[in-house]
């Protein structure tokens, strides 16, 4: 089995970097934040535990990995991400596709709602 490298940070973490806010069998994903450059479980972690405003990547850093995979423990690139419709590239384990709510939060994107109702 891999290490458990690199470090990523949350409340109630499990293995596969679920939290006390995102725990489906979905939510496996860290992502790498830009302004401390530390892998947390989610926007709602590091507002937590760190004490410094999140801020999103913007997209001239998308080729940067920082997003963890957490079933396999792949590092990808934001757009990679992006891309991958909520698979994993490297192992296929699936992400909740609902984080596309959140891209905002940690991409500096256009934010479009992933249904309109
Ligand atoms: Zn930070
Ligand atoms: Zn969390
Ligand atoms: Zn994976």
């Amino acid at each position: 089995m891999p290490p458990l490298a690199p470090e990523v940070r949350g409340l109630n973490l499990d293995p596969q970097t679920r939290c006390l806010h995102y725990h489906s069998p979905l939510d496996i994903i860290a992502i790498k934040m830009k302004c401390c450059a530390t892998y947390y479980a989610c926007n709602d972690c590091h507002d937590a535990l760190a004490n410094h405003p999140l801020q999103p990547w913007p997209p001239s850093d998308w080729h940067t990995q920082a997003i963890l995979c957490g079933s396999c423990r792949a590092q990808l690139t934001i757009a990679a991400y992006l891309e991958c419709n909520s698979v994993c590239p490297n192992c296929r384990a699936a992400f909740n596709p609902r984080c596309r709510n959140h891209y905002h939060f940690y991409f500096a994107i256009s934010a479009k709602p992933a249904s309109e109702t």
